[in-house]
């Protein structure tokens, strides 16, 4: 009797050490700095609109371009290229003619 209440303890204790040395491996159990980075609200920027980033690059250059400043339909000032990444944007800048603000718009050609 005795020996099988030990030997349960036994098997128990060896599962809990098995299980925390795996974890230390491997990391199963989220690390308490982990969850409270997760739960935190952050300071994520909302993400941008369409072209107004690299990430976010039109497929082709826009019909209409309003100016951010003051939504008057832009003219197209200047374009150029770059990598970004694997990929080679065209960034094209669009002149307000009515507040002289520059709107930039990527675009993958
Ligand atoms: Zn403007």
């Amino acid at each position: 009797m005795l020996w099988t209440v030990l030997g349960t303890l036994g098997v128990v204790a060896a599962v809990v050490a098995a299980g925390m040395l795996v974890d230390r491996r491997f990391g199963i159990i989220p690390r308490p700095r982990e969850l409270r980075e997760a739960g935190k609200p952050g300071l994520a920027l909302p993400p941008h609109a369409p072209g107004e980033a690299p990430e976010t690059a039109l497929d082709g250059p826009p019909r209409a371009v309003r100016c951010r400043q003051c939504r008057r339909t832009t003219r197209l000032d200047d374009e150029s290229r770059a990598i970004y990444g694997d990929r080679e944007l065209v960034i094209r800048r669009y002149r307000c003619p009515r507040c002289d603000a520059i709107t930039t718009i990527y675009c993958a050609r």
